[in-house]
This record gives structure tokens, sequence and C-alpha cells, in this order.
């Protein structure tokens, strides 16, 4: 098949991502996995299966169409493929999806706990981070509840498991999970030296609101 430019950058995109996970301390080894969906090709381009992002190429990136039929020979794609699917079709102004295992998050994860809004940058992923049930890794079962979960949010904690984040871009998608390992960091800081302020709805109204400009230039 016929790479074009703007795939070869996305797929470029998937590897850097990958390695930026190592190096920020969201997973280990070959944990999580990462997608980008081009909607108007109907192409998704999704890390491989079971590969260290040390060790992958721009060339491992393994391409599907949006059904998760692959449309050219390579590597198995990640196992969570179906989960990457459930939340494009949950939402059809994302493009991208990060999976991480970041430890705060996680930690969070298995103590079946949501996060809170204990401080306002949770708003990226929304007025709090709520936990989907556990499933198996990999599993239609847990592809199903992320769907669920992701159809009025930016992300959610996997029980026992990690974390879903999703964007418009890979690098919006990214900064989701970031700011999600940090609210959970500053949470399990908050909880181990006394009972933290919770944020209430109207003001998580007013700053998902703020977040719809912020950092865009101003309209002139
Ligand atoms: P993959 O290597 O198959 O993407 O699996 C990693 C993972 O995090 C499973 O949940
Ligand atoms: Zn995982």
């Amino acid at each position: 098949m016929i790479i074009s430019t703007e795939l070869e950058k996305i797929m470029a995109e998937i590897v850097t991502f990958g390695r930026k996970m190592l190096e920020d301390g969201l997973t280990a080894g070959s944990g999580g996995n990462l997608s980008v969906y081009m909607r108007d090709v109907n192409i998704i381009a999704i890390t491989p299966s079971g590969l260290g992002y040390m060790e992958m190429d721009t060339d491992d990136v393994v391409l599907l169409d949006g059904d998760g039929r692959a449309i050219r020979p390579g590597l198995k794609p990640s196992s969570e493929l179906g989960f990457h699917i459930a939340s494009y079709r949950a939402r059809p102004d994302v493009s991208a999806v990060v999976h991480t295992h970041s430890p705060f998050a996680t930690t969070f994860a298995c103590l079946r706990m949501e996060i809170p809004a204990v401080h306002y940058l949770v708003g990226f992923a929304g007025k709090k981070v709520s936990v989907a049930p556990y499933a198996t890794f990999g599993s239609d079962g847990l592809a199903a509840s992320v769907g669920e979960h992701i159809s009025d949010r930016n992300a959610v904690l996997l029980a026992n498991h990690g974390l879903v984040a999703i964007g418009k871009d890979l690098a919006y998608a990214y900064n989701v999970a970031l700011e999600v390992e940090y609210t959970a960091r500053i949470y399990h800081q908050s909880l181990a030296i006394g009972r933290p302020f919770i944020l209430d709805d109207d003001e998580m109204d007013r700053v998902i609101k703020k977040f719809e400009t912020y950092g865009k230039p101003s309209v002139a």
C-alpha cells in the first residue's frame, strides 16, 4: 500500500509518544498502547502488541481499517485494539487514544477509587475520573466498558490495570494522560497528610469551559 506523507507523520508520532511514555514514567517495557484514527481515510494506526517502545520503528506501527481489519501485512496490533475502536465509536470528536499504566493513576485504579476534582487540572479529563469495572486485558468486556465510560469524558481508570485517555489528536490525548497522573499524585499526597477539599461541579463547569480556549490565540 502507498503510505501518504500525513500517515507517515502519524506513524512516527506514535513511536515518539511511545518513547515519551517511558521517559515520563507513564509505563514500563511494552505496557500501554497508543493509536490515531485518520477518520477521513478510515485508517487506524496503532502500536504493535508486546514490542518495547525503545525497539519500535515507524514501520512496526500496525495499520487497520476502522473495524480493525489489517490493511497491510505486519505485526499483530495491540491486544487493546478493541477499546481503541470502542472509544472512536463512542466519541466521533476523538482521533487519538493513549493507554498507560502510570503509577499514581493505577494506584487508584487498584483501589477502585475514582479521582475527584482535587485539583482543577482534572478538568482535562472531566469533572472526575471514574473507574471501569475489572475485565481481563484485551477482552471484549473491557472494550465495551471503556466505550461506555468514555462517552462523556476524556479519561477512565481501568480497575487493577491502568488508564485510558482520549483526545482530538495524540498530543492532546497524551496531555490528558499526564494531567490525570499529576492529579492522581496530588490526590495521593493530599490523602496521606490530610483531607483534601474537592472542587464542586459548578467550579468544574467553569474550568472545563475555560479549557476550551486555553492555549489558543485570542480572536481579534
Ligand atoms: P499490548 O502490548 O498488546 O498493547 O498490551 C499492553 C497493555 O497495556 C495491555 O493492556
Ligand atoms: Zn494495559
